[in-house]
């Protein structure tokens, strides 16, 4: 009986590995032509002041319909496209729309001369020529350097450090703000946050969800606040979903936050409108005692 059991779910396995593998080569097809078919969208979702709830800058996330597949998450498809290579385009045609977006809010009035977007980039666009590529689009867009954010993720400063370090040090030469993205669910130690050329820290949501529920253990997302703002970055709680994690984000002396408690991701057009409604109400509830483990 064992044996067969054994079996059984060895066949299981196999039929899940099977329809894994399937997913991912229909994937690995469709993507191939989405861009050209139109099919990629970039969405917005704000970053705000915990202090008095404006939104200085927006995160812009890469959406992807397709006609057989449906929508597909960024989560699914991005570490595809970062194996055949094609987020090197995916990722330029993301940063254009970007500034595209940001420089008519600018020229509209729809937002100040100080507001941001971040632009997410994989390990596999930091060669040397994504310099020239951002140079050409800030050139082409008619925008200052330090008004586009890019988001690293750990995994770049861990893969190729000297590689990642000569080009996030010529992106910071140019002018522009380097964030290290879910920081706390790579491999990197702390001592990356000092060696390599970083404005801004986000923090990972799965910290930020520890802020409250039963588990809660504010006292590690006090110690990274505390070693971010002592090396002088910014630091972005991501995930902020209740007011009481936003409560406690303040407290902490953390300025800025995103997440569904202020906004989903927004179409070009939602945020817009978001901006002309003005800032998100910072709501103070008060906040408990952390629970003593
Ligand atoms: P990320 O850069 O860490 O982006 C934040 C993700 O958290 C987004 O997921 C966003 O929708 C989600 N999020 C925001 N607030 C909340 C919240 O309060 N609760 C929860 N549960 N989730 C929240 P999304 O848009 O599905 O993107 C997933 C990941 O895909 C991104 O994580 C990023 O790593 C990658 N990605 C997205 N767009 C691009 C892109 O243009 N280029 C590259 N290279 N990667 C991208
Ligand atoms: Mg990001
Ligand atoms: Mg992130
Ligand atoms: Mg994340």
């Amino acid at each position: 009986r064992a044996k067969q059991d054994a079996r059984g779910s060895v066949r299981m396995f196999d039929a899940d590995l099977r329809v894994a593998v399937e997913r991912r080569v229909s994937v690995d097809r469709e993507l191939a032509g989405a861009m050209e078919r139109g099919e990629l969208d970039v969405v917005y979702q704000p970053v705000v002041d915990l202090g008095d709830g404006r939104t200085r800058h927006a995160e812009a996330l890469v959406r992807w319909t397709s006609p057989v597949l449906g929508a597909v998450s960024p989560a699914e498809f991005v570490p595809i496209a970062e194996d055949n290579g094609l987020v090197v385009a995916i990722g330029r045609f993301v940063l254009d729309r970007a500034m595209a977006d940001l420089a008519r809010w600018r020229a509209a009035g729809v937002v100040d001369d100080d507001f941001g977007v971040a632009v997410n980039v994989s390990a596999r666009q930091l060669e040397p020529c994504f310099v020239d590529t951002v140079t050409g689009l800030l050139a082409r867009h008619g925008l200052p350097a330090d008004r586009v954010h890019l988001e690293v993720t750990e995994s770049v400063l861990v893969e190729d450090t000297a590689r990642a370090d000569a080009v996030l040090t010529a992106l910071r030469a140019l002018g522009s703000r380097v964030a290290l993205d879910d920081f706390g669910t790579g491999w990197s130690s702390l001592s990356y946050l000092q060696r390599f050329p970083l404005d801004t820290l986000k923090v990972d949501r799965s910290f930020v969800a520890e802020l409250d529920g039963d588990r809660s253990r504010p006292g590690l997302v006090a110690a990274v606040v505390d070693l971010a703002r002592s090396l002088g970055m910014d630091v972005v709680a991501e995930g902020v979903e209740t007011p009481l994690q936003a409560q406690r984000l303040r407290a902490m002396g953390v300025r800025w936050g995103q997440g569904w408690l202020f906004a989903r991701p927004l179409p070009e057009a939602a945020l817009v409108a978001h901006l002309a409604a003005g800032p998100a109400a910072v709501v103070a509830v008060p906040v408990p005692p952390p629970r003593v483990a």
